[in-house]
């Protein structure tokens, strides 16, 4: 039995990204409405939660970014300049020191809320499957049985350039599909659902009332998958459209991936039983990736 680590200082933040909305506009009103606060946490509870609306210039622009990916800063190397080479990395040097620091962290738990423009449904991302994660994927997908849990755990914990990974321990809600800067009522509803589940868990995990939980189906991280591209850089292709809004279907060899611009189906030549995500998802557009790949598991 490992130690039994208590939560009691949980971190929200949203914004991250300057324009997903859902996130963004469900931290405006958990710090404005005290209605809405008082749902997200029961009275009988020792937890105490701070929210943060973190690149308010790109929200003010509804941009992803003003100059650089705010969710790239935290790494180590990042976090150790002495001030940073653009407004993400003076923002993320500047917020670590208010909400981490990263190697000695104070805060908990970290739950920072994103959505992207797939077809993912509600996924709650964790980058650890220790005893702690493993019970709260089980406790999320048992009481939101649509939810999907994403595993990215390839690299440890602290290694990631995550916002998150501030925290003791860090995770992501990434609900799809919503176009950036506009928010639709089903990726608001499944953010704030997602939410309080995850905050719910921290409340039984302190209290050890979480009883039996089965092992739920889940994915883990494995690669990511770029378009076809010319030798200047230019794509050649599209998401097949019969992979378009397919994420977390399973895809085997020799199924239609991409579509060529000049008609031409190119199939999947990769392994079987792999699981794409994040298909054709608009912030990793100009970056050349197509989609990422997941292996089903089980936690
Ligand atoms: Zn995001």
């Amino acid at each position: 039995m490992s130690e039994h680590i208590e939560i009691h200082k949980i971190l929200i933040t949203a914004g991250t990204h300057g324009n997903e909305m859902s996130g963004i506009e469900y931290l405006r009103n958990l710090l404005s409405n005290k209605k809405i606060r008082a749902q997200l946490l029961g009275q009988e509870s020792d937890i105490g939660i701070e929210l943060a609306l973190v690149n308010k210039l790109a929200i003010q622009r509804r941009a992803r970014y003003v100059e650089e990916d705010l969710n790239r800063q935290f790494s180590q190397e990042k976090l150790s300049a002495l001030s940073g080479e653009n407004l993400e990395h003076q923002l993320a040097i500047e917020f670590n020191l208010a909400y981490g620091p990263k190697y000695e962290p104070t805060r908990d738990l970290v739950i920072d809320i994103h959505n992207t423009t797939s077809n993912m449904g509600p996924t709650l991302i964790i980058l650890e499957s220790d005893e702690f994660h493993q019970q709260m994927a089980r406790y999320v997908k048992t009481n939101m049985p649509e939810a999907i849990i994403l595993i990215e755990d390839h690299i440890p914990y602290k290694q990631h350039p995550y916002l998150c990974s501030i925290g003791k321990k860090g995770l992501m809600i990434e609900i799809g599909p919503q176009p950036q800067g506009v928010l639709r009522p089903a990726a608001y509803l499944q953010t704030e659902k997602m939410t309080k589940l995850v905050v719910a868990f921290c409340d039984l995990w302190n209290k050890q009332m979480l009883g039996q939980l089965d092992a739920v189906d889940a994915f883990r991280l494995t690669e990511e998958v770029y378009f076809p591209l010319s030798s200047e850089g230019e794509k050649l292709a599209m998401i097949h459209p019969s992979l378009q809004n397919n994420d977390f279907i399973v895809l085997n060899k020799g199924q239609p991936t991409f579509l060529s611009f000049e008609g031409d189906t190119l199939v999947w030549e990769g392994e079987d039983n792999i699981y794409p995500h994040f298909i054709g998802e608009s912030a990793y557009y100009h970056l050349n990736i197509a989609f990422a790949l997941a292996r089903k598991t089980v936690i």
